[in-house]
């Protein structure tokens, strides 16, 4: 009789030892909103062994077009993210262990926060805390994903540490904080795309799927349709502040 993974055991690459591997990895997801909650539950579905759900806020009825975990009755109780996040993923897969922790992630916490992930999971609303994010993984060596969501458009990206540009590599001057979602919206397509793509590298890294992982960002648009990876070129200056990584020049 096929187990609960066999489907996706049978995928070249992956294979029970895969899935063993899976089963002893620890993921943390930072921020349960449309992308958070989505990649959480493919996490949970897909059997990695421990989550760490982190969010400080409580469930609201304008989240629930995209926010994929939470029902009215959350949004009547205002119950708070972490918790309603951990509640449904374990009716998922209660195998998996879950830790729900109501908190801002940022710099005096980040650490705590982190320890014992194996991989990070950005699912950040705000550009400035995914800057502390990107220098506090670069201290612990940790690889991460970033995936960010306005109105139909969102982008994709993988740091490993000392192999990848870094975040600040590809935004040297911080992002743009004009184009946010609070004033363009943004539609659940958008947040479940990217975020299914961001849970997709996470599995890579975490079954040591290197070759298969995304190399430089990806930059999708839904309305129209548009899916479009840009590499890193930063030719002829300084190396990046944060990680040191300076592109190599293109042979003309
Ligand atoms: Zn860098």
């Amino acid at each position: 009789m096929p187990g609960r993974y066999t489907m996706q055991e049978r995928l070249a690459g992956w294979g029970p030892e895969g899935q063993a591997r899976l089963e002893g990895s620890t993921a943390v997801v930072l921020g349960l909103g449309g992308l958070g909650g989505t990649t959480a539950m493919l996490l949970a579905r897909a059997g990695v062994g421990r989550l760490r759900l982190v969010d400080p806020d409580r469930v609201a009825l304008d989240n629930l077009h995209r926010q994929i975990l939470y029902g009215e009755a959350d949004a009547a109780q205002a119950a708070p993210k972490a918790q309603a996040a951990a509640r449904r993923l374990a009716s998922a897969n209660g195998q998996v262990r879950l830790e729900a922790v109501q908190a801002e992630f940022q710099e005096s916490n980040g650490a705590e926060l982190l320890q014992g992930t194996d991989v990070v999971l950005d699912c950040l609303d705000r550009p400035q805390p995914r800057f502390v994010l990107n220098e506090l993984c670069l201290k612990l060596g940790l690889p991460w994903v970033h995936a960010g969501v306005v109105a139909a458009q969102g982008q994709l990206l993988v740091v490993r540490p000392g192999t990848t540009p870094c975040l600040r590599c590809w935004f040297p001057g911080g992002a743009e904080p004009s184009f946010t979602s609070a004033e363009h919206g943004v539609i659940g397509p958008a947040a479940s795309v990217l975020a299914s793509l961001q849970a997709n590298e996470a599995l890579k890294l975490l079954l040591g799927q290197d070759q298969a992982l995304l190399a430089g960002m990806l930059v999708v648009r839904l309305w129209p349709p548009s899916f479009r990876e840009v590499r890193f070129h930063r030719v002829g200056q300084e190396p990046c502040p944060a990680c040191g990584y300076q592109a190599k020049p293109l042979r003309p």
